[in-house]
C-alpha cells in the first residue's frame, strides 16, 4: 500500500481534506467513511478477486475506493463533484487499475461504461457508501436496467434498509420492498453508527446486500402494470387492498367486478397491501389485465 497510512485512517482522512482545503458539500451527502473494521465488512460482503470488476458510486476521497483496488481486478468510480477529482487522482495513483469518472451516475449510460471498463473482468459488483439524497433512484436504475452484476453493497441510510428487506406483514413492507425484492434478494450485513464517518451524519446507517436475480422469482405479463397495481395497493396505508384498487382502477363504480377480480386472485378484499407477497401480487395483475382492466 504505497508505504502510507490507507486513506481510511482519521488521521489520513483530515490530512487530505487539510491539504486540498475541501469543504463538505451536504447537499451531495458527503460523509466520509474512517473505520477499517466498516470496511473490511463491506469489501468482505462483496466477495471480490482477482476476477472481478468493482464500481464505486461516490468515492469521495477514495477510502473504499483504495480497499476495492486492493482486492478487485477493475475498478471504476463514479464522482459527481469536479473539486474531488484532482483529489482522487492523486491519492489514488499507485492502483493503475482505477478508473475516476467524474459524473452524475444517474446521467451515466451504465451498459456502455461496462462494457469499455469491465471487458478484463468476469463478474462485477457494485460496491458503495451511497450519498442518501439519492440512494433510491440509484438502486433502482442499477437494478431497473439489468446490468450483468453479481451483487450489490452498499452503505444506506438504516430505515431504507430495513424496508428493502422486509417480508409482507409489517410496517416496513411497502413497493419499495417489492421493487428490490422482485429483482435481487436482499439480506442485511450489518448496521452502522454515525460515529464511523466525518461528518456524522443525522441518521443511522446499514450496508446491505443484494443478490442479483438471474430471473425475477415471479412471472409477470406486463412488469409496468405489476409495479403500478403494487403503487396503487399502496396508495393509502390503512386502507383495504379493495379501497385502494378501487380508487385507481374503479373510480365511478364496478366495485363487485373488483371484487370479483379480487375473488378470482384468491385475495380477500380486506386484507391491507403490507400483506400481500410477490406470487399474490403477480397473480392479481395478472387477473386484473387479463379483464382488462390498465
Ligand atoms: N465513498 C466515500 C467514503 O465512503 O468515504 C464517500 C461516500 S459519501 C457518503 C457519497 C459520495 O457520493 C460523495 O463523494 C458525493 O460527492 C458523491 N455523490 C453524490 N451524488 C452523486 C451522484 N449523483 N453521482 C455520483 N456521485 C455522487
Amino acid at each position: 500500500m504505497s508505504g502510507r497510512e490507507e486513506i481510511s485512517t482519521p488521521k489520513r482522512t483530515k490530512e487530505i481534506i487539510q491539504r486540498y482545503g475541501f469543504k463538505f458539500k451536504k447537499s451531495l451527502g458527503q460523509n466520509f467513511l474512517i473505520d477499517q473494521n466498516i470496511l473490511d465488512k463491506i469489501v468482505d460482503a462483496a466477495g471480490l478477486d482477482s476476477d472481478s470488476g468493482a464500481l464505486e458510486i461516490g468515492p469521495g476521497i477514495g477510502a473504499l475506493t483504495e480497499r476495492l483496488a486492493l482486492t478487485a481486478g477493475a475498478v471504476t468510480a463514479v464522482e459527481i463533484d469536479r473539486r474531488l477529482i484532482p483529489i482522487l487522482k492523486d491519492v489514488l495513483s499507485p492502483y493503475p487499475h482505477v478508473k475516476v469518472r467524474n459524473d452524475d451516475v444517474l446521467n451515466v449510460n451504465l451498459q456502455e461504461m461496462f462494457k469499455e471498463d469491465f471487458t478484463t473482468v468476469n463478474k462485477v459488483s457494485v460496491v458503495a457508501n451511497l450519498p442518501y439524497y439519492v440512494t433510491t433512484p440509484i438502486l433502482m436504475k442499477l437494478l431497473e436496467e439489468r446490468l450483468p452484476l453479481d451483487n450489490i453493497v452498499v452503505m444506506i441510510q438504516k430505515e431504507v434498509a430495513e424496508r428493502m428487506a422486509a417480508s409482507p406483514g409489517g410496517k416496513e413492507y411497502g413497493s419499495l420492498s417489492i421493487a428490490v425484492q422482485y429483482y435481487s434478494e436482499p439480506e442485511l450485513v450489518c448496521i452502522v453508527p454515525r460515529t464511523v464517518f466525518i461528518p456524522q451524519p443525522n441518521v443511522e446507517s446499514a450496508v446491505i446486500r443484494l443478490k442479483v436475480r438471474e430471473h425475477p422469482p415471479v412471472k409477470v405479463e406486463s412488469e409496468k402494470h405489476f409495479f403500478e397495481v403494487v403503487h396503487a395497493s399502496f396508495t393509502q396505508r390503512r386502507k383495504t387492498i379493495a379501497n385502494n384498487l378501487k380508487a385507481r382502477y374503479f373510480p365511478e363504480q364496478g366495485r363487485e367486478q373488483l371484487e370479483a377480480l379480487l375473488a378470482e386472485a384468491g385475495i380477500e378484499p380486506t386484507r391491507r397491501g403490507e400483506t400481500l407477497s410477490l406470487e399474490e401480487y403477480a397473480r392479481l395483475s395478472g387477473v386484473l389485465l387479463a379483464a382488462g382492466i390498465e
